[in-house]
């Protein structure tokens, strides 16, 4: 590992992990022993330390809590069969926190604050990385603004953190998803592609609704016609139609730009499968349906990597597919499978060796 950036750092005296199982751990309940803390204000990122993992002490009148200028990376850390420990490009969430960053008027992180700081901190906590198939360390980087004043305006301080939360399979069973016609989660020039906080806020609702309808989770459609394919909770969406990859296109930028979804549509061109990034709508998926050539549907994300959809379900017309017929996503996610468990070369350089 080679790190230039000078980082105080705080030792825990004992590690949580002697009473913890790695086994069978679920997503995001555990963290690591040790955090990533840096302070914005006069204009510098300061007082960048790694300290055991403890509790903020925070103000009622944090602007974060108010107005909402927080925002979140998610990248996973893997063990080879020797114990080494790589993350996934991690440098592409580094990019997109800074994008997501400028569009919340929040000031930018320095590449080295960023990446040193997320490799000294793997290393650090290298243990808590499990070593068993589809577990991995989710490493989340955080955002948020810290004055402590009332009043809509961009905050004049901030923090930035990063926790690491050892995980194992984010959805358990295939999922069933309902394209979400009522509420919207983004519009042309709004903040659909940036990962903030609000997103999430915002798109709670319609995720309740759906359950109660007996799905897992909503595909959203555009905010004005209530037609064109967004993405899924947490993950980009990608229909396989007649031998043809399709999913939705970045350019409006209404969905989050995914490194999973750019990863797989690098995979599937290798594998020879055509990749459309086009305008897709639900007429054109249901119609595809009808006709048999609706190939496959799948999400994909860092959180729950490639998820086969069992069921779409657009109002009362319900679309089940035999997850067991997948190709692609069976490919796909054995492939990323092997990268990511360092089984074949990494033939992009997508692992980061810490
Ligand atoms: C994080 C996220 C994704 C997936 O992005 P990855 O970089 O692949 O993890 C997709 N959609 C939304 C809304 C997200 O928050």
């Amino acid at each position: 590992m080679d790190t230039v950036m000078d980082i105080n750092i705080t030792k825990v005296e004992n590690s949580k992990l002697n009473d913890l199982n790695l086994e069978n751990i679920p997503f995001g309940k555990y963290f690591s022993d040790h955090m990533l803390e840096a302070d914005y204000e006069n204009g510098e990122w300061r007082n960048v330390e790694i300290k055991p993992y403890q509790p903020l002490i925070i103000q009622p009148s944090l602007a974060a809590l108010h107005y909402g200028q927080s925002i979140f990376e998610g990248i996973k850390a893997y063990k080879d069969a020797d114990g080494v420990a790589y993350v996934f490009r991690p440098y592409d969430n580094f990019v997109r926190f800074n994008i997501s960053a400028e569009r919340l008027c929040m000031p930018t992180i320095p590449e080295e604050i960023f990446m040193d700081g997320l490799k000294q901190l793997v290393e650090i906590d290298k243990n808590w990385i499990p070593f068993r198939e589809n577990h991995s360390l989710y490493i989340r980087p955080l955002m948020f603004a810290t004055d402590t004043l009332l009043g809509v305006r961009p905050s004049d301080t901030y923090k930035f953190m990063i926790m690491l939360s050892p995980s194992g399979p984010y959805y358990t069973t295939p999922m069933k998803i309902y394209v979400e016609e009522k509420y919207s989660r983004s519009v042309k020039g709004g903040v659909g592609f940036s990962k903030n906080a609000g997103n999430y806020a915002n798109s709670m609702i319609a995720a309740k609704e759906a359950k109660e309808k007996g799905y897992d989770q909503v595909l959203w459609t555009d905010a004005v016609e209530h037609k064109w394919l967004q993405e899924v909770g947490m993950m980009n969406v990608m229909f396989v139609i007649d031998g043809v990859g399709v999913t939705p296109e970045l350019s409006e930028g209404t969905i989050l730009n995914g490194v999973t979804r750019n990863s797989i549509i690098t995979m599937m061109r290798e594998m020879g499968i055509e990749v459309q990034e086009r305008r897709l709508s639900i007429d054109e998926v249901v119609e595809a349906y009808k006709k048999g050539t609706l190939q496959e549907v799948f999400g994909c994300g860092t959180a729950a990597t490639i998820a086969p959809i069992a069921e779409l379900g657009y109002g009362d017309f319900k679309m089940p597919f035999d997850i067991s017929t997948f190709k692609t996503a069976t490919e796909l996610r054995k492939q990323f499978d092997d990268i990511r468990y360092s089984r074949i070369p990494d033939t992009h350089s997508w692992m980061v060796k810490i």
